[in-house]
């Protein structure tokens, strides 16, 4: 690379012009295709008409298209432009504090309406409803990210946006409820009587703390019932991840700027569709033989769905109302220990991003909440950007990655997505600086209880 290109970016900042117009699909570039969905009834791989009550026919269209590459509609684009394309910075200050000769850059999405890169998705996903005369998207959100990203977008299209959220993060987080209602959407903690799936959770457990499974049982039900109505999912299904892929279509365009190929790739996965949105068009240069970046999912020891959880067919949700998906999970009844990075607590992996890591293209390791807010506040106090919790878990494997680099004196190009911001989150970063926050980890006879309950399904 030349010195003195990179000695002048800090910020790497690409033109409106320079916005990707289109997204890029992985799976006609993968040595094999993902595994069908399969049908929770007869166990028979779905089809569109099996998905139509719960989404419009363009999006079932991107979940199984073969097409490399999507065209972004003009009216997505143009609210795109709002807060795209998004800064890639390079951490020369957390470098130097840390003396490593690595170069660390992270793709800023924290910029968006709703703070983190969840509008990506969002707003295709109601320019598609909207335009298919659809009146009512439903939804679930665990910290409230994803409601506000879908309350944002459905405001930008004329729909009503209804969400049900994990109870215990409605109780825990106010404030995102006030910025869905901002935004104009309508919100429900999670089990509510409003629906069967949450009468039945009320009835067992009237104090239940809910979970994402349970909350997308709910917006799935009442979806179901009014032809007037679908459902949105902010991560784990294809079209997600291909909606994501302009972070990592951007950061290509911007580390090319600087002259600068990534040695090392590190994101966090909850559902992985911030990982796969960054990863996957690097992966698509991989595997064309163009770079050979190291790819690195970090996941929290509480809900280790790659690193622990196993590859089989499951539900989406708690209630088993889901089409079956083959891909990690502890299991579609887990309910994790309640740490701070929300976004981070679903049983299940993307279908994609499994059959991707079972290809053994990409690794996982995980992370300690404390471990991963301890590099939050150095990210903080460096860079000036205070994280959301769900990307402390890729600073503390990007602070392992450049340290290790400090003891071989490799120069390596590191590569994260901060993928949101914090400001939402402080009464966490409270707990930890008061030294009152606890690590969860999952034991193995904790995963193999969770494991009790996977759906069969024929060979
Ligand atoms: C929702 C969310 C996540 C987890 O979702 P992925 O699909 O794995 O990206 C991570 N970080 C933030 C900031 C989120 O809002």
């Amino acid at each position: 690379m030349t010195q003195e290109a990179d000695h002048a970016a800090t910020k790497i900042l690409l033109s409106e012009a320079e916005m990707p117009r289109r997204w890029y699909n992985i799976i006609p570039d993968l040595p094999s295709p993902p595994p069908p969905v399969l049908h929770p009834g007869t166990r028979q791989p779905v089809g569109p008409d099996d998905l139509a009550p719960l989404f419009p026919m363009a999006l079932i269209e991107q979940e199984v298209t073969t097409e490399r590459y999507v065209p972004i509609p003009d009216e997505v684009l143009d609210v795109y432009r709002l807060w795209r394309p998004s800064p890639l910075f390079r951490a020369r200050r957390l470098e130097r504090l840390l003396g490593t000769p690595a170069r660390i850059y992270y793709k800023y999405e924290g910029v968006s309406p709703a703070g983190s890169h969840k509008p990506n998705t969002a707003v295709p996903q109601a320019f598609y409803n909207a335009a298919a005369g659809i009146r009512r998207l439903t939804t679930e959100t665990g910290a409230g990210q994803w409601g506000t990203a879908l309350a944002f977008a459905s405001a930008q299209f004329g729909l009503e946006c209804e969400v049900w959220q994990v109870r215990a993060s409605y109780d825990q987080k106010p404030y995102r409820k006030i910025m869905i209602e901002t935004f104009g959407g309508t919100i429900h903690p999670s089990p509510s009587d409003r629906t069967e799936a949450g009468r039945r959770v009320l009835a067992a457990d009237p104090d239940s703390p809910g979970s994402l499974g349970i909350a997308i049982s709910e917006a799935v039900e009442v979806a179901v019932q009014h032809a007037d109505t679908n459902y949105a999912l902010g991560s784990v299904l294809n079209h997600v991840l291909l909606h994501q892929t302009v972070i990592g279509e951007e950061a290509l365009a911007q580390l090319a700027k600087v002259d600068a190929r990534p040695d090392v790739i590190v994101g966090c996965t909850g559902g992985g569709s911030n990982f796969a949105g960054l990863a996957f068009p690097f992966l698509r240069e991989k595997l064309a033989g163009r770079m050979d970046p190291v790819i690195r999912a970090v996941e929290p020891t509480a809900c280790p769905s790659l690193t622990k959880g196993v590859y089989a067919y499951d539900f989406g949700d708690t209630a088993g109302m889901t089409p079956l998906m083959k891909m990690h999970t502890l299991g579609h009844d887990f309910i994790p220990d309640p740490i701070h990075a929300g976004g981070l607590r679903y049983h299940g992996m993307s279908p994609l991003l499994s059959h991707v890591y079972e290809l053994g293209l990409i690794e996982a390791v995980a992370k300690t909440q404390r471990e991963c807010f301890e590099a939050g506040v150095t990210f903080a106090r460096t860079e000036g950007i205070i994280p959301a919790p769900e990307p402390t878990h890729a600073l503390a494997a990007c602070i392992s990655e450049a340290l290790r680099c400090k003891e071989t004196g490799e120069p390596k190009v590191i590569l994260t997505a901060l993928c949101g911001h914090g400001h939402l989150d402080l009464p966490a970063y409270g707990r930890f600086l008061a030294g009152d926050m606890v690590d969860h980890a999952l034991s193995d006879d904790a995963v193999a209880a969770a494991m009790a309950a996977l759906p069969s399904v024929p060979a």
